[in-house]
């Protein structure tokens, strides 16, 4: 790809356009068929929520610093170009051969063309599956059909505690964190129940106390349920994520080695 393309998410001042990602990801990690069809890099037995099977999907439409998978989701090509029932044959063949109820797209963001997605869970109807987002994608049209899905649980993965967290996580404008916040309350006007098929997710490890607390406020403000069900994500110190920390200038407040024991960055 052209260096020049690939620099084209970014605007005149640098700041990371996610409508700009979104488009480059639909060019070229995208393909529509008949089906659509996306570019997946891996299927992996997880050991997440008690053992889930996972396929990590190519593209995404931010560029968080602290990401695990940066490796595919900052990617636009590679991969294998799969259709939905191709991606729910291998699921279930990682599920039945582990014994796990749980299923997912990982890797990159998910709701990038809903249209896959949703025909993957459809055809996995008997498995819980786990919609993990990072929310900038759902529409009311979109949060019907998950609510018309009773296999659907979703994952909304909020990037910091405030808009200004979000923003020097991301690199995009703060505009996108009410953006996320936004999506779990359509979500939960759409019918699905909080902290039952949808509860939040954040990453706190370049949080404060005082940032953490004003997340609750907003979540409760949508619904005061939520700020009790929030699933703490902190920086997972991997050899690569490190470099890429270093990379954008970050240092977390909070961060944990691979093992899950707390660490500090040097
Ligand atoms: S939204 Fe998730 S997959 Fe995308 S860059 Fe951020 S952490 Fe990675």
């Amino acid at each position: 790809m052209k260096y020049i393309e690939m620099q084209s998410y970014k605007d005149s001042n640098s700041v990371i356009n996610p409508e700009k990602l979104l488009e480059l990801v639909m060019k070229h990690a995208v393909k529509i068929d008949g089906e659509v069809y996306r570019l997946y890099r891996r299927f992996r037995a997880d050991k997440w929520y008690g053992g889930i099977a996972t396929g990590d999907v190519v593209g995404c439409n931010l560029r968080c610093g602290m990401c695990w998978a940066w490796k595919i989701s900052y990617s636009l090509s590679g991969g294998v170009w799969m259709s939905p029932v191709d991606v729910a044959v291998k699921l279930e063949e990682i599920a039945k051969s582990r014994g796990f109820r749980q299923v997912r797209i990982s890797g990159g963001e998910p709701l990038i063309a809903p249209r896959h997605l949703l025909k993957v869970a459809d055809h996995l109807t008997n498995y819980t599956f786990v919609v993990e987002t990072n929310g900038l994608l759902i529409t009311r049209d979109l949060a019907r059909e998950f609510a018309n899905r009773p296999q659907v649980i979703v994952r909304v993965s909020i990037k910091g505690a405030t808009p200004e967290e979000f923003s020097k996580i991301t690199q995009s404008p703060p505009y996108y964190f009410h953006r996320q916040i936004e999506a779990i309350k359509i979500l939960v006007e759409s019918g699905l129940k909080p902290c039952v098929d949808v509860y939040p997710a954040a990453m706190l490890g370049f949080s404060t106390d005082e940032t953490i607390k004003s997340l609750e406020k907003t979540l409760a403000g949508v619904d005061p349920r939520l700020s009790d069900c929030v699933d703490v994500e902190y920086v997972i110190l991997y050899p690569h994520v490190v470099k890429l920390l270093r990379a954008r200038g970050l240092t977390p407040t909070k961060a944990v080695t691979p093992s899950g024991i707390p660490a500090f960055m040097i």
